[in-house]
């Protein structure tokens, strides 16, 4: 049961500060929104934790590992990306199972895997279709059944759910927190929503201008009753 921290970190792009020195403490299994206008750094911070831009300054400790300088997939991180990541002309399957190959891991223990995490996102009759043949939401199954497949200790989402038309956005914010209840893991999901953090979050992050602004509770954050 580890918990992410953040310790003093900074992103720098040439002269423009994104992230400047944030500390926070993300408690395991909590399900945390990270909310904030448009440049204020919210993206730069969920990409320094899963490995996909670098720090400038700072430690990201898992646990009391700081995993900062660790590639990607060797950190406990994954990062659910938004459907149209999906590779096209490979199955849903295959699509899942991609990271589990890289690994070198063999076909009949990755496609196992992978057919496990199908039927815990609700996919496993769709496998073998290739992403056009799936809807919105169900493509949105796919990726994120394509991110557990590593087993993180933490998920990084990235507004998953703004291309989702409203009523399918509604179920698959109940679908996701049951997810991260079920799995006990932390998920960090970055979206501009208040109505979509108070429904999903233990705990609000509010970041402005490369700062946290302020962190809490969400009916406390927003003031709601
Ligand atoms: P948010 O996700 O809150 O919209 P970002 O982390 O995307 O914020 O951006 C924070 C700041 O960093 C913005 O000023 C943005 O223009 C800048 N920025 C983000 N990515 C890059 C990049 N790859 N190169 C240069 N500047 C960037
Ligand atoms: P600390 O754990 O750093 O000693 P607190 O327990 O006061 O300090 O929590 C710091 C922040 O984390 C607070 O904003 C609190 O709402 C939030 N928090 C505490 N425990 C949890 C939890 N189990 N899940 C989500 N958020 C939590």
């Amino acid at each position: 049961k580890l918990d992410l921290e953040l310790v003093s970190v900074t992103k720098r792009y040439g002269t423009t500060v994104a992230v400047n020195a944030i500390n926070h403490l993300f408690h395991h299994g909590s399900y945390v929104c990270l909310l904030g206008p448009s440049g204020c750094g919210k993206s730069s911070t969920l990409r320094m934790i899963a490995g996909h831009e670098s720090v400038s300054e700072g430690a990201i400790l898992l646990g009391n590992t700081d995993i900062s300088q660790m590639p990607p997939a060797r950190r406990g991180t994954a990062m659910m990306f938004q459907s149209y990541a999906l590779f096209p002309h490979m199955t849903v399957l295959d699509n899942v199972a991609f990271s589990q190959k890289m690994k070198g891991i063999d076909k009949a223990t990755r496609h196992k895997k992978a057919r496990e995490l199908l039927e815990l996102v609700g996919l496993d009759t769709l496998a073998d279709r290739v992403p056009a043949q799936l809807s919105g939401g169900q493509q949105q199954r796919a990726a994120l059944a394509r991110a557990l497949i590593t087993g993180p200790e933490v998920l990084l989402l990235d507004e998953p759910l703004s291309a989702l038309d409203p009523f399918l956005r509604i179920r698959m914010r109940s679908e996701l927190k049951k997810l991260q209840q079920e799995l006990g893991i932390t998920f960090v999901h970055v979206t501009h929503g208040q109505d979509e953090a108070l429904a999903l979050a233990d705990e609000v992050v509010v970041m402005n201008n490369a700062v946290i602004e302020q962190a809490g509770p969400a009916r406390e954050v927003f003031n709601a009753p």
